[in-house]
């Protein structure tokens, strides 16, 4: 991930704590998970339960972060907000499932009798 990836999400590469590498071994991983008390989240401090390596420049740093956190940047995902940006995911989807099936059917999307 890099540093401006992290920064979006709030978090400060340099406030990581260092990593033994950016390939920890299998046993590296468990060790970092069960440590009493648990590392903290990047992003709010709770508990951190996942544990990744990041390395944006500055060599590896573990990247712990609390469940709701790690699925947020696992999945990062913009909500649409307006009519014109669901609109768009619909007629995006549509044109996926035609591509899938091999259709090549121009899609359209009518909003109001203007078009
Ligand atoms: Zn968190």
């Amino acid at each position: 991930m890099h540093a401006e990836e992290l920064r979006q999400h709030g978090i400060d590469q340099a406030s990581l704590p260092s990593a033994p590498g950016t390939e920890p071994t299998r046993q590296e991983f468990p060790t970092r998970l069960n440590t009493l008390p648990p590392a903290p989240c990047a992003r709010c401090s709770e508990a951190g339960i996942t544990t990744n390596v990041t390395d944006a420049g500055d060599g590896p740093r573990w990247l712990d972060l609390c469940w709701p956190h790690a699925r947020e940047l696992a999945h990062p995902y913009h909500r649409p907000t307006t009519i014109e940006e669901i609109l768009d995911a619909i007629l995006e989807v549509a044109k996926e499932v035609a591509a899938e099936m091999g259709l090549s059917v121009p899609l359209r999307i009518w909003t109001d009798e203007e078009g």
